[in-house]
């Protein structure tokens, strides 16, 4: 077995060490395929949506939009497709960017009352004279598929949750995929938003991990970052991680989605940095992305399981 001495800084508060790490040549971190995936948990899924469509429970999805946002529009799409895909009922309702928040509210109540709707989805961000909270709380909590309801947060921070947001419950199957034993493991969440980080610490928690959550008041980030077992990056900061600051064999995880001047995606991981010191590395595009449509995708099928008594 080749074996190469690595040399790797580390910069602290005042002081800069350095140090060598022992590691085989050949040695680059194994590569968790978001996308590989998220296509295989979607072709399992279409046999739930078959006993479910023959018992009339046929999962359905709507996605509100509101406004023309070119990203919105492309995420939306794809939303609807992904459930299309399968053999689920989906629908996208658009309306014009200055509509009156009362008209998109009685739309919410309208469908909370349909019983041929499982999920319903608002898309982020809202026009500015939206209270964004407002909204989020008038969907069905047993409707929620985006797990962004105050009961839904508060039943997965009690350890029982109905929908787990979709990105974070995403990256823990791809722990599952990757066959990390998170019990007992030092994890560290960089960031610490409503939609991805404080959730994915949640989970983190319930799985028995000890974690950590860093944000941007965070004194000394390599510090901890340096010591995890797990990095969780969704800081929306391309490149921001970088290898020295993993330690090395950690698993990496990351939930950025940056473009570039040039028009490519990027992450929040400096991959080809981080890939020959972590253990387990999730690529951008191709990594937590594809996951989140899919796990958005189960929370309906859920929802819809839970609707027939089958869950
Ligand atoms: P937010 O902007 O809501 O949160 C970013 C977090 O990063 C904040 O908590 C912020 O801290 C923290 N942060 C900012 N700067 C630093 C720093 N220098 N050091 C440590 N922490 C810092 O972003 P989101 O959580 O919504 O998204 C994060 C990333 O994930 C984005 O790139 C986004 O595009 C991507 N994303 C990807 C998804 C997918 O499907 N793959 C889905 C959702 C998001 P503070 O709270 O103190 O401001």
């Amino acid at each position: 077995m080749a074996i190469l001495l690595k040399f790797i800084k580390f910069k602290g508060k005042g002081c800069r060490l350095s140090r060598f790490l022992l590691m085989d040549a050949t040695m680059t971190a194994q590569i968790i395929d978001g996308k590989a995936l998220a296509e295989e948990l979607r072709q399992s899924f279409k046999a739930r949506v078959e006993t479910l469509t023959a018992k009339g429970h046929k999962p359905g999805l709507v996605v509100i939009l509101v406004g023309e946002d070119p990203a919105s529009q492309v995420y939306v799409k794809n939303k609807v497709n992904g459930c299309l895909a399968i053999g689920m009922h989906s629908e996208k309702i658009v309306y014009e960017k200055d509509v009156a928040q009362q008209v998109v509210l009685d739309k919410i109540a309208e469908l909370n009352a349909d019983p041929a709707i499982h999920g319903i989805l608002v898309q982020l961000p809202l026009p500015k004279h939206f209270d964004e909270e407002k909204v989020l709380e008038a969907i069905s909590a047993e409707k929620d598929v985006d797990g962004f309801h105050a009961e839904n947060v508060g039943a997965l921070s009690q350890g029982a949750p109905r929908f787990i947001p979709c990105t974070p419950y995403g990256v823990m199957k791809m722990f599952e995929k990757g066959s990390v034993d998170l019990a007992g493991q030092e994890a560290v969440v960089i960031g610490r938003s409503n939609i991805v980080g404080k959730p994915m610490a949640m989970l983190l928690i319930n799985a028995g991990a000890t974690v950590t959550v860093c944000h941007s008041k965070t004194r000394d980030l390599k510090f901890h970052t340096q010591r995890a077992d797990i990095v969780v990056a969704a800081v929306g900061k391309p490149k921001f991680v970088k290898g020295d600051m993993i330690k090395p064999g950690a698993v990496v995880i990351d939930v950025g989605i940056n473009r570039l001047p040039d028009g490519k995606l990027c992450g929040d991981v400096d991959y080809a940095d981080c890939l020959e010191v972590a253990g387990q590395i999730t690529p951008v595009p191709g990594g937590v992305g594809p996951m989140t449509i899919t796990m958005l995708l189960a929370n309906t099928i859920e929802a819809a399981e839970r609707k027939a008594g089958i869950r």
